[in-house]
């Protein structure tokens, strides 16, 4: 395929420009009084590119996924964090593609503009890990209403949102044919069932991200919450995946960007021994080779999404750009960190901030370890190791 990428720059240039009004300060604060940043979301929101992905016969913009991934480079790029908004963007996907026509009429008009936040994704589990077939979360119906017991971790951004797309099981998994079997997806509406069956509680963390556990006692959601058919939620899940994963390599080119151009311009200015420290070799080839790591993973997003918008399979794209992107921006990291010696430590710099920020792309949405598996297992034929 040829990598004939369109590069946005309309679409670059504005959100530049909305970012310009959330500087350091303004994550800096937020950090330190672990809040969301709710009026940085309010705008991204009012602006529509969080609809980006939403068909425009749901009132969203109807672009593409390469256009998606320049607005989130862009946000990352300027130094701003997308976590607290990107579910927004791509979560609603799953109803977009196995949802009825009137939860497709019902909800996306509604996501597109904002009126409903659709930013709770619960899937992982304290027990079962990154193997999700092994959920212990149960969904049993019970006339027009299911009955929903068990645990989430992890379940980020749930108190700002008013939707949550959950994925439960629905028959045991010693009852299917294959592990992946009878496990279903829901949305629903949380605000009535927070302290009514829906439980929630904050998780400090090394970064401001509004994470949670959640418990299910009992929560009773209408019938009508679920998505496609039950027992095949499973796959409906791993269909977003793709562009999860292409869109969040995004965020990573975003902030190796960040951390080129920052180092870079610390090293420029900073002199020591009577001369700019980027004059030292020592310090000018890590931000050389953060650079280039840099620019070719950006090739493999640029390819993936390109692979993904013209409908083509592209699983292995969508996991190579996840894994190489966040290596680079870990690498321009560390990188950057290093290149501001004491500096780096300090908090007005913003760069230890990043740097805590980019590390969770190693872990999250899926861990590095687990994309070397699909690689080897479903591109180059080796046995499954887990
Ligand atoms: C800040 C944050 C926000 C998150 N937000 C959400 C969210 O909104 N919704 C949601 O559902 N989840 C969310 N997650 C969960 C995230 O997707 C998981 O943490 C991630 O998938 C890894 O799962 P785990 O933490 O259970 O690690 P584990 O599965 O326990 O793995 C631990 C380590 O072992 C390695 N490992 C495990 N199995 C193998 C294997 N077979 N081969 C090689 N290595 C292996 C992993 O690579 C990892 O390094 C979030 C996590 C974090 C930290």
């Amino acid at each position: 395929m040829a990598l004939e990428s369109e590069n946005f720059e309309d679409i670059r240039s504005s959100v530049r420009a909305l970012c310009a009004d959330f500087p350091g300060e303004y994550w800096r604060k937020l950090d330190a009084d672990k809040a969301y940043p709710t009026e940085f979301v309010k705008t991204m929101t009012e602006s529509g590119f969080l609809g980006a992905l939403i068909p425009e016969e749901y009132d969203g913009s109807g672009l593409g996924l390469s256009a998606a991934t320049a607005i989130l480079e862009e946000i990352h790029k300027s130094g701003c964090n997308a976590a607290a908004c990107h579910a927004q963007m791509y979560t609603m996907g799953t109803v977009l593609r196995h949802g009825s026509d009137a939860q497709k009429s019902g909800y996306l008009p509604k996501i597109a503009s904002g009126e409903l936040r659709l930013q709770a994704f619960g899937v992982t589990e304290p027990s079962s890990g990154t193997d999700a077939t092994r959920i212990k979360t149960t969904a049993v119906k019970d006339g027009d209403e299911y009955v929903v017991n068990g645990q989430k971790v992890w379940t980020s951004r749930i108190e700002h949102s008013d939707l949550m797309l959950l994925l439960a099981r629905t028959s045991p998994r010693e009852e299917n044919e294959k592990r992946h079997q009878g496990m279903s997806v829901f949305l629903f509406d949380i605000r009535g069932a927070i302290d009514n069956g829906l439980t929630i509680r904050p998780i400090a963390t090394m970064i401001n991200h509004a994470t949670t556990e959640v418990f299910f006692d009992d929560l009773r959601i209408p019938a009508n919450s679920l998505i496609g058919e039950e027992g095949s939620g499973f796959k409906y899940i791993l269909d977003g995946m793709n562009a999860e994963r292409i869109l969040i390599s995004s965020e990573c080119i975003g902030d190796a960007r960040w951390f080129v151009e920052k180092a870079s311009s610390y090293a420029r200015d900073r002199s020591v021994f009577g001369r700019p420290i980027g004059q030292n070799q020592g310090v000018q080839f890590p931000i050389a080779k953060a650079y280039a790591a840099t620019e070719a993973a950006d090739l493999m997003v640029k390819k993936a999404a390109l692979m993904f918008d013209a409908g083509e399979p592209c699983g292995a794209e969508a996991n190579m750009a996840k894994m190489l992107a966040a290596d680079a921006s870990w690498q321009a990291a560390d990188m950057c960190l290093q290149t501001h010696g004491g500096f780096g430590f300090a908090e007005e710099y913003d760069v230890e901030r990043k740097f805590r920020e980019t590390r969770l792309y190693q872990i999250a949405p899926i861990s590095t370890n687990l994309i070397l598996s699909y690689i080897a297992e479903h591109v180059l034929g080796l046995p499954r190791s887990y």
